[in-house]
């Protein structure tokens, strides 16, 4: 079994846009400059966005984190999102979600140009990931295609069980594992809380991806022998033993799956460090007019 290291890809793959950021000032040319929107004050909302201006300034990027708090109202994070959208200097932003309650989520997502949807959230890169046409990719599954092609692991062919079917993660991700492309060309079957066999399903799978929220909600007895797991959930379970009282779990049951598996993704330290780094490569090409000229 051999742990596909997120933290160490990240790493690595920050470290080359660093250079490329060196190359940009060296030559004069404009800094990629990435904006998040941050509302409220949920502590785990609050720890990704503080990774990804952490990112930044490692990578050599501006940043502007706006903070708003819970009071705000739709319309006022409405004209925040258009004064972006007009900001010439802003290259892309981020609406860190969840949003509170009383505002529309998807309402907000629409609202944001394409042209600088880093996330990949909006229905029009969304849409143009579905027809294979050049787009900014969701930031999850982008960081799992890095991590399925720099671990060389064969996707063409294979059979490919996701579970989990939400916008951010489990649809896209089984579109995209089934696109004729170099990770890509798998057989993917799509999974969600209405399957009637999961087990069954998962049994068959040569490469797994569990996006579903549910703490070591896979276990073992349901993969077969060889599986690649790639572990996208990120569960605090209660750990009196910790500082903090909770500890990091992902969807699947790590003591029973690893031994069965061939590469495994660990949490922490698995896909969520790639989730940054691939919004940093989408801030890259924002800024190099590379998707949308
Ligand atoms: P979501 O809540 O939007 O979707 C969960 C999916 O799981 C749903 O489609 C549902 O149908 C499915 N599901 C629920 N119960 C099921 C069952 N019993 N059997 C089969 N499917 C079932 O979740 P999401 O936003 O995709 O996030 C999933 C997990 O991934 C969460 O733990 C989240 O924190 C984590 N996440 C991690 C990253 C990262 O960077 N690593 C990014 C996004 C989400």
């Amino acid at each position: 079994m051999e742990i596909i290291d997120g933290k160490k890809l990240s790493q690595s793959i920050k470290d080359e846009i660093k250079e490329s950021v060196a190359q940009l000032k060296a030559e004069g040319k404009n800094i990629p400059h990435l904006a998040a929107i941050l509302i409220g004050s949920d502590p785990a909302s609050e720890s990704y966005v503080r990774s990804k201006v952490r990112s930044c300034d490692y990578v050599g990027f501006e940043s502007t984190l706006i903070r708003k708090d819970d009071s705000i109202t739709e319309a006022e994070l409405l004209d925040i999102v258009r004064e972006l959208n007009e900001n010439d200097d802003v290259d892309g932003f981020i609406v860190q979600l969840p949003l509170p309650k009383h505002i529309d989520e998807v309402k907000v997502t629409l609202a944001i140009d394409p042209k600088k949807d880093v996330d990949g959230f909006h229905p029009v890169n969304f849409g143009r990931m579905a027809q294979g046409l050049p787009c900014y990719l969701p930031a999850t599954p982008y960081g799992i295609l890095q991590m399925l092609d720099r671990y060389n692991i064969e996707t063409s062919g294979k059979h490919v069980v996701v579970v989990g079917r939400s916008n951010i993660v489990g649809t896209p991700m089984s579109i995209l594992l089934s696109r004729k492309a170099k990770v890509g060309n798998a057989t993917v079957t799509l999974t969600h809380s209405r399957t009637k066999d999961l087990t069954a399903e998962l049994l068959r799978a040569d490469i797994v991806i569990a996006a579903i929220g549910i703490p070591e909600f896979i276990s073992g007895d349901q993969i077969k022998e060889g599986a690649v797991i790639i572990d996208v959930g990120i569960n605090r379970v209660e750990d009196e033993s910790r500082k903090a009282g909770y500890r990091l779990v992902g969807d699947v049951e790590w003591d029973s799956v690893s031994p069965k598996a061939s590469y495994i993704t660990p949490v922490p330290g698995g896909v969520g460090p790639m989730t940054v780094t691939s919004l940093l490569m989408n801030t890259l090409k924002a800024s190099a007019k590379e998707i949308y000229g």
